[in-house]
């Protein structure tokens, strides 16, 4: 057991909890170094982003990207998918037009088609060429007057026709299988199986302060948040997973990079609802009074409202950039801005009830909302200078070392794969991996799945958060 090659991962958010989970299938011996009590706690995720098309200011490579990423994902972390279609709509107010989102519609079904071909089991959408749908205002006034006659999948989107202000919205609108995933469910699945990995070590509550290069290892200073000492452990290969503190860690062993911080926040209310809803996206431009809505339905009526404006979703010095010229890695006023937005619970309500009200304009029903306790908030990162990427993985800058840099977390079984071939190629590790890509739940007896609800709902509420979060949300 000594001679195994030993991989230290930093960071236990999803890349590191994936990227340790995927290395220890090998003959390896992974130790996965978190600071917080538990794993997958860092900024939320919510949506899969199955094809981008959340995003209007994406490339079509990164969309393509997204939606082979995503499906991957989708087979590997099914346990934590909430399978629930996506309605997308351009308000009147702004300038974009329905058609030029079409165009980017008909080439993801062609490769969502060429996918499927490939790879049968990663028809997880469904059939291929109903991977969206159009609806003209004719078509929603007729199916909102409809009974339901249709499967719940249908009926839940045109039950949601019944209750949009029509005439605020551009047509045709668009349906599309992009499906939600659930971090508390991700974070029980993760810690579960690694907990039962006999070559993996999950060391929560331990900061990693200080990393040093040898020769052929590297030596990891650590300390556990219980003890006074510090530890010094050796390893072969360090993998830094640290999310927006990944800057910190590259900086131990001297590596500067580029990269974008962005903070985000995230509100939750309840509403009660008849019937179970699609998550709506209302598309604007960013950054703007009209930013992009989002509202993602939970169970039991709980809903998140994610409003890309500034001063609701978006913050004034909410972004930044660290750099090897600035080396300011955080300037004060940016980590201000996060580190006190969570107390400030009189504005967090009056940041909840204008995203209701942003919302309202286009459900009016929507104004019954009521806020529902502790927004979702953290950091994006995006590495180098282009604010609109979306798909990154790993990049090794020195031998026997690699950061993550993931945007979305469908990056990070991408990162894992990498990261595997690399090790593969330099003759680390040999054996091929059988369980790469797949779905990890797969083996799961349903009593263990059981246990799972039930961890991820304890997961939810120790966090601070309504328990119904972290159940299911299937239509
Ligand atoms: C408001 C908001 C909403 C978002 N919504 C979505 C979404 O719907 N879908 C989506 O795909 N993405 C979403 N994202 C992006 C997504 O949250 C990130 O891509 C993802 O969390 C990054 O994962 P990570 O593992 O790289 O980093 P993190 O999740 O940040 O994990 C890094 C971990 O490293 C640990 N760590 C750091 N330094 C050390 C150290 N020195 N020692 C030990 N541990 C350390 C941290 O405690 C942390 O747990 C959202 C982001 C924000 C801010």
């Amino acid at each position: 057991m000594n001679n195994k090659f030993k991989i230290a991962v930093i960071g236990g958010g999803i890349a590191g909890s994936v990227i340790a989970e995927q290395l220890s299938t090998f003959d390896v011996k992974v130790s996965l170094f978190e600071e917080r009590t538990s794993i997958v706690s860092g900024p939320p995720m919510c949506h899969l982003h199955t094809g981008g098309n959340l995003y209007r200011e994406l490339s079509n490579e990164n969309c393509i990207d997204l939606l082979t990423q995503s499906l991957k994902t989708q087979k590997y972390l099914e346990y934590a998918i909430n399978s629930r279609p996506t309605i997308i709509t351009i308000p009147t107010e702004d300038d974009g037009t329905p058609n030029t989102l079409i165009d980017r519609l008909e080439l993801l079904k062609e490769e969502y088609c060429k996918i499927v071909f490939k790879d049968s089991t990663l028809a997880l959408l469904g059939e291929p060429l109903n991977y969206y749908s159009t609806y003209s205002y004719d078509d929603c006034l007729k199916l909102a007057l409809g009974n339901n006659q249709f499967n719940s999948n249908l009926s839940s989107i045109y039950s949601t026709f019944k209750i949009m202000d029509l005439s605020r919205l551009k047509f045709p609108i668009f349906s599309v299988k992009e499906f939600g995933i659930n971090q508390f469910r991700i974070s029980a699945l993760l810690n579960y199986i690694l907990l039962n990995r006999k070559n993996c070590t999950l060391k929560l509550s331990t900061s990693v302060t200080d990393i040093k290069k040898h020769l052929n290892t590297f030596s990891i200073t650590c300390k556990k948040h219980d003890s006074k000492c510090k530890e010094l452990e050796h390893f072969d290969y360090v993998i830094n997973a640290c999310g927006y503190k990944s800057a910190l860690t590259d900086s131990m062993l001297g590596i500067f990079k580029n990269r974008i911080l962005e903070f985000k926040a995230s509100y939750l209310a309840f509403w009660e609802q008849k019937h179970k809803m699609p998550e709506l996206i209302f598309h604007g431009k960013r950054s703007t009074v009209n930013g992009m809505g989002q509202l993602t339905p939970y169970c039991d009526g709980l809903f998140q409202i994610h409003c890309m404006c500034e001063g609701i979703s978006l913050f004034k010095n909410g972004r930044t950039v660290s750099s090897k010229e600035l080396f300011e890695i955080y300037p004060d006023s940016f980590l201000l801005n996060y580190e006190n937005f969570e107390n400030n619970t009189t504005e967090i309500k009056k940041l909840t009830i204008e995203s209701i009200k942003f919302i309202s304009k286009y459900i009016p029903s929507f104004s019954n909302a009521v806020f529902a306790g502790k927004p979702f908030y953290g950091i994006q990162q995006i590495p180098g200078k282009n604010p609109c990427l979306r798909t990154a993985d790993v990049c090794f800058s020195i031998d026997g070392y690699a950061t993550v840099e993931i945007v979305k977390i469908s990056s990070a079984i991408q990162a894992a794969e990498n990261i595997i071939n690399k090790l593969k190629t330099e003759g680390h590790i040999t054996s091929n991996n059988p369980l790469l890509t797949t779905n990890v739940t797969e083996k799961l007896s349903l009593k263990e799945r059981k246990s799972l609800d039930i961890k991820a709902m304890n997961i939810s509420k120790k966090r601070g958060y309504p328990s119904v979060i972290a159940k299911r949300y299937d239509i």
